[in-house]
């Protein structure tokens, strides 16, 4: 980083337990690098429930500007702040805090984050299956709810936890039509309108170093789609995303949810929208990291 850190440097930074590894500050700092904003982002462990509220009080008392919130602390931060936004309230979880008079606001620019990538590849669709039913899945029944999805299918592995998903997205919902199936059945999709679907893979299966794993192996599956996104970032050609290529459907990997929600939450944070080459900088940097991960 050539950025000079002066008294007059913003700071933003990570909360969460472990910190360590977080890819954030590839995002940010050449973001604020090639904006030409004087802002440095970095990492803060928070080392126990017990002390998220004093680390949120401290940082507002040093002036911090804006804060992302990682695991664990994503909905245990929320009765820390002074206004939550409308759509992470109803999701349960806070990934964004921006600095607001007399405390932090929370955002989740998670699912936003997914519903930029998803729209930016012209990839959305009135059919969407999602695979798998924890915090991405959730994250991605916000989106196509927010975004107008008429048919959802939730496929996992554990039928109830799928069925739990479902009742909460109706309840915000109602217009969406949604059913839960095992993921051993994702071969026979009911057929609505042009009979395709979006996917949208949310479980951990095929994530480095575990890369030769799909959640789903059945051609039958992937020859219903009209798009493939999978939010395993890490290897970026998953399993998943070969299986559908195999059957002609192209897809990405969750590199662009994980840029998005990076963006979306600087842009909260100094009032900003960086342009696409601006935008395509901090994709490098990012992609640098991984490379130095390997
Ligand atoms: P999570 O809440 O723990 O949910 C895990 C999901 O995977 C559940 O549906 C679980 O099914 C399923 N699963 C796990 N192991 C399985 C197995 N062996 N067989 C079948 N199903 C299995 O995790 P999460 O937070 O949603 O994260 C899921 C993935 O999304 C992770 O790989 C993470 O890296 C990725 N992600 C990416 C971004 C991004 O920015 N690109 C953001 C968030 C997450 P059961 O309900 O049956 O246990």
């Amino acid at each position: 980083m050539s950025q000079e850190i002066t008294g007059t440097t913003r700071v933003c930074g990570l909360i969460g337990n472990p910190v360590q590894h977080t890819f954030s500050p590839a995002i940010h700092n050449p973001l604020a690098e090639a904006m030409g904003i004087d802002l440095v982002y970095t990492a803060f462990h928070v080392q126990d429930p017990e002390s998220l509220g004093t680390a949120i009080a401290g940082a507002y008392a040093l002036n911090i500007l804006g804060m992302n919130v990682t695991v664990p602390y994503k909905s245990q931060v929320m009765p820390y702040l002074v206004e939550i936004d409308e759509t992470a309230a109803a999701i349960g979880a806070c990934n964004t805090l921006v600095r607001t008079e007399g405390g932090y606001k929370g955002y989740n620019t998670d699912y936003l984050g997914l519903a930029r990538a998803i729209e930016s590849a012209d990839a959305m669709h009135e059919n969407v299956v999602l695979v798998g039913a924890g915090g991405a899945a959730r994250a991605a029944g916000f989106v196509c709810g927010t975004r107008g999805v008429r048919h959802l299918v939730i496929l996992n592995r554990t039928i109830a936890k799928a069925g739990e998903l479902a009742d909460d997205l109706l309840r915000h919902f109602p217009q969406m039509d949604i059913q839960v199936m095992p993921l051993s059945a994702a071969g026979s999709l009911p057929a609505y309108g042009d009979g395709r679907y979006l996917a949208i893979q949310c479980t951990n299966i095929g994530l480095a170093p575990d890369v030769d794993a799909a959640p789903i192996t059945d051609p039958a599956f992937y020859q219903r789609l009209s798009y493939a996104y999978d939010c395993i970032y890490t290897p970026e050609e998953t399993r998943f995303l070969q299986l559908a290529a195999a059957q002609g459907v192209a897809g990405a990997c969750g590199i662009d949810m994980l840029l998005w929600q990076g963006v979306l939450a600087y842009e909260l944070w100094t009032g900003t929208h960086p342009t696409d080459d601006e935008v395509e900088v901090a994709r490098q940097g990012l992609r640098r990291h991984f490379a130095r991960q390997v």
